[in-house]
């Protein structure tokens, strides 16, 4: 049987750095990859760097990771950046458009890929760095969500190397049994448990949530994150996602995944095995432990995350999620059992419903209801191909924008 160990491409001890494409670099993980790849310039060389529109945030990482590469997909945005780099006599190629971000995931002087960028816009270019058999760091969730068999069918055919960032899948990850294959059942587990902070409103009255603003739902207890996966984990719908990403990446049907609060996130999951073995993988909120594992496995190399002082943390707290709290997260399982382009459509509305949420055009307690009437209003097909699951995506668009009462907007896929 084949092993991890075979697949991927990824020589360890290179004797030359391998390259490296980070998509959502100005991003919350881009940023942390950058972090960490900048303490181990033997070992990475940056080929490309992508993001939307953040012309500051690039030049900075122009500067410090000179790339061969970088592309701004909005192209006014591009445009000045051209103009800024010229100014700095840094000779740096600059694209822009979506077509550019699946360009250089699938370049052959890239060899890792990290796909950091936020929602659906990841979905092609992380596919297409499937498709060239990288090694690919999956943070973008919501690519997996949306097109889960397609996917793991991309990765399997062109023998790519799936890592999970997600810090729960990267720690259950860290717990299977040697030689495991993401997208493949393992032997002897029982179970997995995914952690769940529960966000910054797991104790808030209920009838408060109408009242709740987005610079209380982005005030993560324990993470620094982007603003739309700090909403998610105030709902937790990003825990709805994690539970369907996890259950491609681990190939066990969704009985055996659950899902256990607690506050603290130190603990990042645990696998339960048929013996009565439960292994965890415990750390630091940093998210620089999982990239750094992605980026080396199976080595391990320096992080910059201080170590974790047990004594510190003192103890450790567990407890069920209360369905009447976080709806979303009983949606995400609904859209699961599903199945077909379910998953797609419970994600696009999510993302409209957050966005929303964010430019204060709805309500907090509001998004739940807007993704399932979303999911009642959507006819679910197969979604056995891209254009299906492309089309489902649009139509959850247009649904979700009907219920809240505003005019769709167009997003590149
Ligand atoms: P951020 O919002 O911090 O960064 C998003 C990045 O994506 C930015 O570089 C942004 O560019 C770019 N981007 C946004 N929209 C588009 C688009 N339409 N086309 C191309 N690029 C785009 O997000 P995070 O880093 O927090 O999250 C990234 C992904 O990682 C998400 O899928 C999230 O769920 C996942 N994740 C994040 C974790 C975290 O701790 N942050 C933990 C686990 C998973 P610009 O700056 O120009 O807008």
């Amino acid at each position: 049987m084949a092993t991890t160990m075979d697949k991927g491409a990824t020589p360890q001890n290179p004797d030359k750095p391998l390259g490296l494409t980070v998509l959502g670099a100005t991003g919350s993980i881009g940023l942390s990859t950058l972090d960490v790849v900048a303490r181990h310039p033997e070992r990475y060389r940056v080929i490309a760097l992508t993001a939307y529109r953040d012309v500051e945030g690039m030049l900075r990482l122009c500067r410090a990771h000179q790339p061969q590469i970088a592309v701004l997909v909005d192209s006014d945005a591009a445009e000045r950046l051209s103009q800024a780099l010229r100014a700095e006599a840094l000779a740096i190629e600059v694209l822009t458009g979506a077509e550019a971000l699946v360009r250089v995931a699938g370049l052959d002087a890239v060899d890792y890929v990290m796909s950091a960028i936020v929602g659906a816009a990841g979905l092609a270019p992380s596919l297409e760095a499937a498709r060239c058999g990288k090694r690919v760091l999956l943070a973008n969730k919501e690519a997996l969500v949306m097109s889960g068999a397609l996917f793991m069918e991309q990765v399997r055919k062109h023998a790519a190397l799936l890592l999970p960032i997600d810090s729960e899948h990267n720690a259950i990850f860290q717990c299977m049994p040697p030689g495991f294959i993401t997208g493949e059942s393992p032997a002897g587990v029982r179970r997995i448990l995914l952690t769940a902070s529960g966000g910054p409103f797991r104790n808030m009255p209920l009838d408060q949530f109408a009242q709740v603003t987005p610079e209380q739902a982005c005030a993560h207890p324990n993470w620094d994150m982007g603003r739309k996966i700090s909403v998610d984990s105030a709902t937790m719908m990003n825990k709805g996602l994690e539970v369907i990403e996890a259950c491609w990446l681990f190939g066990l049907p969704v009985d055996q995944v659950q899902v256990v609060l607690h506050p603290q996130s130190v603990i990042h999951s645990l696998v339960d095995y048929q013996d009565g073995s439960v292994l965890a993988q415990l750390g630091n909120p940093d998210m620089r432990t999982p990239i750094a594992h992605a980026l080396a496995w199976p080595e391990r190399i320096d992080s910059g995350v201080q170590p974790l002082d047990l004594f510190a943390v003192g103890r450790l707290d567990f407890s069920a999620p209360d369905p009447k709290r976080f709806p979303c997260l009983e949606l995400a399982y609904a859209a699961w059992r599903q199945g077909g382009t379910a998953p797609a459509v419970l994600n696009a509305a999510n993302e409209v419903a957050v966005q929303a949420f964010l430019e204060g055009k709805l309500s907090f307690d509001r998004i739940a209801p807007v993704i399932e009437a979303s999911l009642a209003g959507c006819s679910i097909q197969a979604g056995d191909d891209l254009q299906q699951i492309l089309d489902a995506d649009q139509s959850a668009r247009l649904v979700a924008c009907e219920q809240i009462a505003i005019k769709p907007r167009r997003v590149m896929l």
